[in-house]
């Protein structure tokens, strides 16, 4: 492994000091320690911000949900307000990783995870993320798990966290702490499609710090919930997702919130699918109807055109399981 120096953050500006000169935050670990190991990730210096008192969920003044950057994902999963207010979040944390896992990373890291494509993580393979520039092996290799929206010339790797997927759907927003300013950006502006730049994952500029994740007030009664398709029943990464949010009022539905992981470069959300369903009765042939526009836009690799159909019945069935009239 690379050698590295390790210093320890008591608060904010000591982090934001430590990160203008150099420093990478160190969270929970469980991604950037494991890609140290591998050679992927060669920081100088890892700046601990595990003390920083970024680790509580609160209610907003203006009716949503606050998640601390430094809160884990089996708190968040656990948290009743989660539970109770936003059953797709709590859902997909569950899914995701291994209760080890889950117990040490945290949701500033989640949403900052990299990619699982196995050429971004062989040092020896072509690949733009890592090497920009030299090429993508994936591209002409073994790409099964791989994107079908959101992919460029340059990069076809999916984005592999589930709760991002739930925080998109919700219109979830990331709050940063940089050198000189807080600011809020829309989860669907934080995580950066590929393009020419795969390299660049978040739209974070140097230095700034993940502080929270926020959900906004949204319209009740909000059914919702995540399905996720995998190889196996767990310690897997889907190959199909859905996040579903239903506001139905009188019968029809006022609101839907519908976003797919596993097939997107980033948590893809489909507005395609929410315009068919918004102003409409539930049932059974309106959901399948609605699924049918799911991959609209997918352009599939020599050996994922099976997600595309794989896509279309997930977000079908997870249409039934919130919806109902299964
Ligand atoms: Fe690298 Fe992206 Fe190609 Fe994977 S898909 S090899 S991460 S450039």
């Amino acid at each position: 492994m690379h050698p590295f120096a390790y210093t320890r953050a008591f608060d904010t500006r000591d982090a934001l000091d430590a990160a203008r000169r150099g420093g990478r935050y160190l969270a929970g670990g469980t991604t950037l320690v494991d890609l140290m190991r591998e050679g992927v990730e060669r920081p100088d210096t890892l700046v601990d911000i595990s003390n920083l008192p970024l680790d509580d969920i609160r209610a907003t003044e203006r009716g949503g949900l606050r998640i601390g950057a430094l809160v884990t994902m089996a708190q968040a999963a656990a948290h009743p307000k989660v539970r109770t207010l936003y059953p797709v979040i709590s859902q997909a944390l569950e899914l995701s990783a291994s209760a080890q896992l889950r117990n040490m990373a945290t949701i500033g890291g989640n949403i900052m995870q990299r990619t699982r494509c196995t050429y971004f993580r062989d040092v020896t393979a072509a690949c733009n993320k890592r090497d920009l520039g030299s090429g993508c092996a994936a591209r002409d290799g073994f790409n099964r798990s791989h994107a079908l929206l959101g992919t460029s010339r340059t990069c076809v790797a999916t984005h592999p966290s589930d709760v991002a997927v739930a925080f998109a759907a919700l219109d979830a927003s990331v709050h940063l702490l940089g050198p000189d300013d807080e600011r809020v950006l829309g989860f669907a502006d934080f995580l950066l499609p590929p393009g020419t730049t795969p390299q660049r994952e978040q739209a974070l500029l140097p230095g700034e710090l993940i502080t929270a994740v926020e959900i906004p007030a949204l319209p009740r009664p909000l059914e919702s919930g995540y399905l996720k398709v995998r190889d196996r029943q767990s310690y897997e990464f889907a190959l199909t997702s859905a996040a579903v949010a239903l506001h139905v009022r009188g019968g029809i539905i006022r609101e839907a919130k519908v976003a797919a992981g596993g097939v997107g470069t980033v948590p893809w959300r489909l507005p395609a699918v929410e315009d068919h369903l918004i102003g409409e009765r539930p049932s059974g042939a309106l959901w399948e109807a609605a699924a049918n526009k799911a991959a609209d836009g997918a352009r599939p690799l020599a050996h994922n055109t099976f997600k595309v159909e794989l896509l279309k019945r997930t977000v079908e069935r997870q249409l039934r399981t919130v919806g109902g009239h299964a």
